[in-house]
């Protein structure tokens, strides 16, 4: 079965192609700046044992054009599309496939998730234009946390708001926590039911998850990304009071500080910039504020492992995934610094080696196992579809 995975942002589409036969990727490629007076398109083709690449540099108008130009460039048949959708709210605890219904529902989560389920939305909708009578399937970002209990869900507000106005935990980047779980528990060569895994998503977007048994039982992010650890230009946790204090202060609009607190914010709001490469090349001149990024950013992650560790009662596994979880070495070895106690030893050297394969980076005498595991949440997606059609 041949399934097409497709991630709409709000002026991106990002596609990709599986073979299901033996998960292999057969075609894939990012449309860029939609509705911009340049928009690009760069896709791969793989499927003749080596790549080939085409790149389009024109006036892409919208998303409907951006989705027809990268069918165009797809040779293969399509069975099916599986569609990342960000926020499912409640009433999805699994993959489902679209109907009217599943559309409406999506469309009442959109103030929850304003800039990424109406885009999500466009995609599934030219979706079932360009390719009528497959099936649609939707893979919320929200399912995997889904079996949170609701003392780890509720925030300490009136219960009244969370039955109005939904406020609760969701969580995020649920597709990526669960297919890096999955991959873990398969190369501990364990049950995933039988082990518990501290899983971080370390990339512009940082969460960390306790996954109990299989099942996803607390997460950093919150009701929005925002919440949790400091991210690139993300805050993280605040005191809820700074928000008002600021406002007041500064005569900011909830708009303004929005921006602050989303885009300018995090290790770009501590030291001017939010990737982690710029930030080392300045630590390593003795830059201050690139130092106390690092210090804070690894500082706020350590302390998640211990309240994660607290919720599982027992770690079999760390699990490290995304562009700064997977890549970088010295960050990891920065969170994990005297976390023996908790039975986590890293093996420096293996922490060291640069690869792109999953690996371990442990001691031998580490209770708990540490390791890399490049996330894939295109495949995890392709595989979620092919499990609802199959059921
Ligand atoms: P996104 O959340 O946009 O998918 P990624 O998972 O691609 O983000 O992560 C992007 C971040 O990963 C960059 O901002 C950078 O800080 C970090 N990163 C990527 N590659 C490396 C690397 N080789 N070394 C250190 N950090 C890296």
């Amino acid at each position: 079965m041949n399934i097409l995975v497709v991630n709409t942002g709000s002026s991106s589409l990002k596609y990709q192609l599986f073979d299901m036969d033996t998960t292999v990727s057969m075609a894939g490629g990012v449309v860029e700046r939609i509705g911009e007076e340049q928009g690009v398109l760069n896709h791969k083709d793989f499927s003749k044992g080596r790549e080939e690449k085409t790149r389009l540099e024109q006036k892409i108008e919208d998303h409907r054009e951006a989705m027809h130009l990268a069918a165009s460039l797809i040779t293969h048949n399509i069975d099916a599309v599986g569609h990342r959708v960000v926020q499912g709210g409640e009433a999805f605890k699994e993959a489902v496939i679209i109907d009217q219904a599943v559309k409406e529902a999506v469309r009442e989560n959109n103030s929850l998730a304003p800039l990424h389920n109406p885009p999500n939305l466009i995609g599934i909708e030219v979706a079932e234009d360009l390719f009528p009578g497959k099936p649609q399937v939707a893979v919320f970002d929200t399912n995997f946390h889904q079996t949170l209990p609701e003392k780890a869900f509720l925030y300490g507000l009136p219960y009244e708001y969370y039955q109005k106005y939904k406020i609760r935990k969701y969580g995020f980047h649920g597709t990526s926590h669960k297919y890096v779980a999955g991959r873990a528990a398969e190369l501990m060569e364990k049950p995933a039911r039988e082990i518990n895994l501290i899983t971080l998503h370390l990339g512009n977007g940082c969460s960390i998850s306790a996954v109990k048994g299989g099942r996803c039982v607390d997460t950093s992010m919150g009701m929005t990304p925002l919440a949790g650890v400091m991210m690139g230009t993300r805050t993280g946790d605040l005191d809820p009071a700074i928000f008002g204090y600021l406002m007041d202060h500064t005569g900011m609009s909830q708009k303004e500080m929005d921006e602050v607190l989303n885009k300018k914010s995090g290790l770009k709001g501590i030291c001017g910039h939010n990737d982690l490469r710029d930030i080392h090349a300045l630590a390593q001149k003795g830059d201050r504020l690139a130092i106390l990024a690092v210090d804070m950013f690894a500082y706020q992650i350590k302390k998640y492992i211990g309240s994660s560790a607290a919720a599982l009662g027992r770690v079999d596994g760390l699990v490290f995934t995304a562009g700064i979880g997977e890549n970088d070495d010295i960050v990891r070895a920065r969170i994990l610094e005297e976390l023996d106690f908790l039975g986590i030893d890293l093996d420096e050297e293996k922490n060291k080696i640069r690869s792109g394969q999953a690996r371990a980076i442990h001691k031998d005498i580490s209770r708990v196992q540490i390791w890399v595991v490049p996330t894939n949440e295109e495949l995890q997606i392709a595989m979620e579809t092919c499990e609802v059609l199959e059921r």
